[in-house]
């Protein structure tokens, strides 16, 4: 692994942070998946390894059901509940005699539902924090914003929205310098080209010129 991190942080220019292997059983170690944890705020979308361009797969993940009162807010050890059942929410012995109602989002299902709301809402808190290198708090917040934006219909521009463009104006203001610098240098490369070719073709002609002069 310390190879890989080493190839990783040489190659592609990265600050390698971390480098863990997913561990399955009823795989070989070879070929289970491995989560790089790099320092920055982008990502790029290929490393180079070995001369191969590797794709990336962006980590993005589940929600952590507490495993005690099926709650999404809180792990298991900080749970002070126990017992309770993931169908009514309710804390029996025996089997479920109650209807059935969601701990998270007191809808008419079993806590464990991967179409709950509460599960889903969940599920986009985190995959807005991978996509946006933000914390759960503040991926928490800009939904929150959003939700009440589209309830309260208010055309007002959440802080983070805002905070969105102007990072996106920046990001493009800096592509277009990186371009220009680019094209500038490539301008000069051919102008150097240009009169390198001239000075060839000058030169030969000169030469041929007095070859044919001693001739004549
Ligand atoms: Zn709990
Ligand atoms: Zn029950
Ligand atoms: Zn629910």
């Amino acid at each position: 692994m310390e190879e890989l991190a080493e190839e990783i942080q040489v190659k592609n220019n990265l600050d390698v942070v971390e480098t863990r292997r997913f561990l399955k059983q009823n795989l070989s170690k070879q070929t289970t998946p491995v989560l790089i944890t790099v320092l920055g705020t982008t990502i790029p979308d290929a490393i180079k390894i070995w001369f191969i361009n590797k794709k990336i797969q962006h980590f993005i993940d589940r929600p952590r059901q507490c495993t005690k009162c099926y709650s999404l807010a809180h792990p298991s050890r900080t749970c002070d509940k126990d017992n309770v059942c993931f169908r009514c929410s309710e804390i029996h012995t025996g089997p479920c005699q109650g209807p059935k109602k969601c701990m998270n989002c007191t809808g008419p299902h079993n806590a464990k539902l991967n179409l709950c709301p509460a599960y889903i809402r969940e599920k986009k808190i985190l995959e807005l924090k991978c996509q946006n290198h933000i914390t759960t708090g503040e991926a928490r917040r800009m939904i929150q914003s959003q939700n009440m934006n589209y309830s309260e219909s208010v055309k007002v521009l959440p802080a983070s929205a805002e905070l969105q463009e102007t990072v996106a104006s920046k990001f493009e203001a800096l592509i277009q310098s990186v371009n220009e610098k680019f094209e500038g240098l490539l301008q000069a490369v051919n102008e150097k080209l240009e009169t390198q070719t001239a000075t060839f073709v000058n030169v030969l002609h000169k030469t041929i010129e007095s070859i044919m002069q001693k001739h004549v």
